[in-house]
């Protein structure tokens, strides 16, 4: 298989740190429902999840493509990104919207490791692909916020320090459009939690850290809204295409994880005296799923010179999405077909990333909704919703 040689140092050195990890750790994780805290710990403390923070702040100032080799690698090493990929796709919200002081409060110390921002608080229980329709507010009295409402799916909550929390400022009966009036702020966890921040977990099919959250009249001061109140979903949205572009990285890692793992299953396992990788309806799933992976690769390469380049790519960047979510389903198809009954047992970890890798044609945009964005906005269809 060919390998992507795009930031080779830094794939490198991920690799290595992902091989103390081995799948063992990821199956001791699952089973116990357990957040990787020392994969987490040593990601961090190398740098990797300061990737993209400017050096400026002690990060090491690097652009989206370090961000998604990185992503991608953890994956196709067989382990998950998911407990700490928020930090690189919701740092772009401060990056761009917040204020000078608010980047100098904050941005050392997720350099450094001491700040987690890795909560995530959009999705409500009445609002996950129609997002503006949420209802949870958020009201200001003097110069602090007063949150009320709950959201749902808020991944790694338990384990971070800071929230990007969307919240409507301005009743929706009250502005032009439905994307007016929702701001977005920061939200310093520690303050609130047990009080006016109630965390409750959801158990989920894979282990995913992820919760629902209360706010019973949750205080937050005016100084942490970013950027002007009520222009909160365009702050958001800017973010999504960043977001784009590193779950489709996670995805072809997973891809590669999938096919090569079925390809050396393939290669061994003996049936009727001989590999079944000689038998073509053995090979030709993995080498579609190998096609497919391929072709979603180059997208995401598009993607990200176009973002790289300065630009705001929506097409590219969900096009990336769509292909690489549908090309690790694929491949984690064959894989665990490859295996026959091996397939179902956990110590393969083959099961696990089957799992996981499912949750990307829903999460965080469903395949549909990418579908529906093509249609109206790149092929000029009348909008369906
Ligand atoms: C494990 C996990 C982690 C998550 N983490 C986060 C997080 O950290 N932060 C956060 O804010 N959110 C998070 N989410 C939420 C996620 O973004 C939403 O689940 C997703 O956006 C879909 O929203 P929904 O679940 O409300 O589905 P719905 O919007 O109810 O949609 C249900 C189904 O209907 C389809 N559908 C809906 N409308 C249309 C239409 N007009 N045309 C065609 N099909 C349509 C959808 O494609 C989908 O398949 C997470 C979800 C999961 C499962």
């Amino acid at each position: 298989m060919k390998y992507d040689l795009d930031h080779p140092e830094i794939r490198d050195g991920v690799a290595r740190l992902c091989a103390e990890f081995p799948g063992s750790y990821w199956q001791d994780c699952d089973r116990d429902q357990a957040y990787p805290t020392a994969f987490v710990a040593a990601l961090t403390q190398a740098g990797y999840l300061a990737a993209l923070i400017p050096e400026a702040y002690g990060g090491l100032g690097l652009p989206i493509s370090a961000g998604a080799a990185i992503l991608e690698e953890i994956h196709r090493s067989g382990g998950n990104a998911a407990a700490c990929h928020a930090q690189m796709y919701t740092l772009g919200t401060l990056l761009r919207h917040g204020s000078d002081a608010q980047k100098a409060r904050y941005l050392p110390g997720l350099a450094e490791g001491s700040l987690r921002l890795q909560a995530f608080g959009v999705t409500e229980p009445n609002s996950g692909s129609d997002t503006t329709a949420l209802r949870t507010t958020a009201r200001l009295d003097g110069d602090t916020y007063y949150v009320n409402g709950q959201k749902i799916w808020t991944s790694r909550a338990e384990h971070s320090d800071l929230l990007l929390l969307l919240a409507r400022t301005t009743p929706r009966d009250q502005v032009a459009k439905r994307t007016d009036g929702l701001s977005v702020f920061l939200v310093e966890m520690a303050e609130v939690k047990g009080k006016s921040l109630t965390i409750r977990p959801i158990r989920t099919m894979m282990n995913h850290a992820t919760t629902e959250i209360f706010f019973d009249d949750m205080p937050v001061p005016q100084a942490n809204r970013i950027g002007e109140a009520g222009r909160g979903f365009g702050y958001i949205l800017s973010g999504m295409n960043a977001e784009r572009i590193l779950i489709a990285a996670e995805c072809i890692g997973d891809a590669k994880w999938f096919i090569e793992t079925a390809s050396a299953y393939a290669r061994d396992r003996k049936v009727f005296n001989r590999p079944i990788g000689q038998n073509q309806g053995v090979q030709f799933p993995v080498a579609r799923a190998y096609a497919q992976m391929r072709a979603a690769e180059l997208m995401l390469k598009e993607a990200v010179r176009l973002y790289e380049a300065g630009g705001n790519p929506g097409e590219e960047a969900n096009l990336a999405k769509l292909l690489a979510a549908d090309a690790s389903w694929a491949a984690a198809e064959a894989c665990l077909q490859i295996h026959g009954g091996f397939g179902f047992a956990a110590e393969f970890d083959v099961e696990r990333k089957y799992r996981e890798a499912r949750l990307y044609q829903v999460a965080p945009i469903s395949t549909n909704l990418i579908l529906s964005y093509l249609a109206e906005h790149v092929l000029d269809l009348p909008r369906s919703y």
